[in-house]
């Protein structure tokens, strides 16, 4: 599938600017197995780079102007790389001036390049197309003009490119996209940054995202909200426990001891994320054991949490996890990202997937009259220079 979008973005590469590309950078999605809304809280989360990407094709061309060509969008904006970088109404184009903006204010000289790029990553469903972009983008110029950033530094200006777009991001999407191996998950200290590898080894269990192919306006501001809450949460356990620095720190029994001195809101957050963070750790264990069945389990736990303590469901996706629960050939689901719409990560029982694709389509397009997209992923590699 890769193979078809190389060929694609490479051939319109030269048809366009008339030479080879000299280099191609495939920069890829992510998924998250389990920590949501973790990363701006100081705990772990579990994510992993999937076989879904966007590949980009570059050559220098002796100038100060970038010219980059948005391939699926049939759209193309030029920059002059030494003037100074400014937001644009075309949403697209700010995540690449954003990377030359960083670039630039980080005391890097850039020089003009010719960029093509095209992507099979579904755009706005929480696969994180948008950290993809950026990373690949700053890989390309990485390389290119030999800047020797390391690969944990593209992330984080990956993710200062992002909040100069306006989108107040954690670490974990450009994190993922960056620093992601095949077959392997990555545990991120969102505190520390600190990473270690496990195995991603689901036995005899597909990995398969159903899309619910909404997006409520809700997201954004209730996004916001939650960190806020979550803010009040732990700047009221800090009061009465200074020892502590974060939820990581925390036991369930320290926030219910805390729960009079709480909103009721701050309080269901707060043990939400609590028990989230243990979540994590425990499914790590589980992927090390092998013991997939409990990790299907914690997925379940986790949409609960975020359906009922943290509110950041919605019917579609409550719908699809539903409809996980009542089968045995799924051992677990849950809403994957932010939330109010999106996709659900699932494991299913290989051999019964396409059962299973058929028998949900046709249920949730009975319940909500809209199409339920499919995604298979496969656990891959970060963003890396392709060679033939
Ligand atoms: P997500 O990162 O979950 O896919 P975002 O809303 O964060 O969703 O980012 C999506 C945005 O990234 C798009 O609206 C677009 O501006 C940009 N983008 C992603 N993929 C492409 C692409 N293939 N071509 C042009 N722009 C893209
Ligand atoms: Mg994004």
């Amino acid at each position: 599938m890769n193979d078809i979008l190389i060929n694609k973005t490479t051939s319109y590469f030269k048809e366009t600017f008339g030479s080879e590309p000299t280099k191609i950078v495939l920069s890829p999605g992510r998924i998250n197995i389990i920590g949501e809304h973790i990363d701006y809280n100081d705990g772990y989360v579990l994510p992993a780079a999937i076989d879904k990407i966007i590949c980009f094709a570059f050559a220098k061309n002796n100038t100060n102007t970038s010219k980059v060509i948005a391939l699926d969008l049939n759209d193309s904006f030029e920059i002059d790389v030494t003037a100074e970088v400014k937001l644009d109404d075309n949403d697209w184009t700010n995540y690449i001036r954003g990377v030359i903006n960083q670039l630039k204010i980080n005391g890097f000289q850039l020089e003009g390049v010719n960029c093509v790029f095209s992507s099979n990553i579904p755009v706005g469903s929480g696969l994180s197309s948008s950290a993809a972009l950026e990373c690949g983008f700053l890989f390309g110029m990485n390389d290119l003009f030999n800047l020797n950033i390391k690969p944990i530094d593209i992330a984080l200006l990956g993710q200062k490119a992002e909040h100069w777009v306006g989108i107040k991001c954690g670490i974990m999407d450009q994190f993922s996209s960056v620093m992601g191996l095949e077959d392997k998950v990555i545990k991120i200290d969102c505190r520390t940054l600190e990473y270690t590898y496990h195995d991603a080894n689901f036995s005899d269990y597909s990995l398969i995202l159903f899309d619910s192919n909404v997006k409520h306006s809700l997201m954004t501001s209730a996004y916001n909200e939650r960190r806020q809450q979550c803010e009040e949460g732990i700047a009221i356990v800090k009061a009465n426990f200074p020892e502590i620095k974060s939820f990581r720190d925390c036991t369930e029994q320290t926030i219910i001891d805390l729960k009079d001195k709480m909103s009721h809101d701050v309080f269901r957050r707060s043990l939400f994320v609590v028990k989230e963070i243990n979540r994590v750790i425990q499914a790590c264990e589980a992927l090390d054991n092998g013991k997939i069945e409990l990790l299907g389990e914690l997925m379940f736990a986790t949409h609960d949490g975020l359906s009922k303590d943290y509110e950041v469901s919605c019917e579609e996706l409550d719908l699809l996890v539903d409809l996980a629960k009542e089968e045995t050939a799924v051992i677990g689901s849950r809403l994957m990202g932010g939330g109010f719409g999106g996709c659900t990560i699932n494991l299913v029982k290989k051999g019964q997937e396409q059962q299973i694709k058929d028998k949900f389509s046709k249920l949730y397009t009975e319940a909500f009259g809209i199409e339920l997209k499919i995604y298979d992923v496969k656990v891959s590699n970060g963003t890396s220079l392709y060679t033939k």
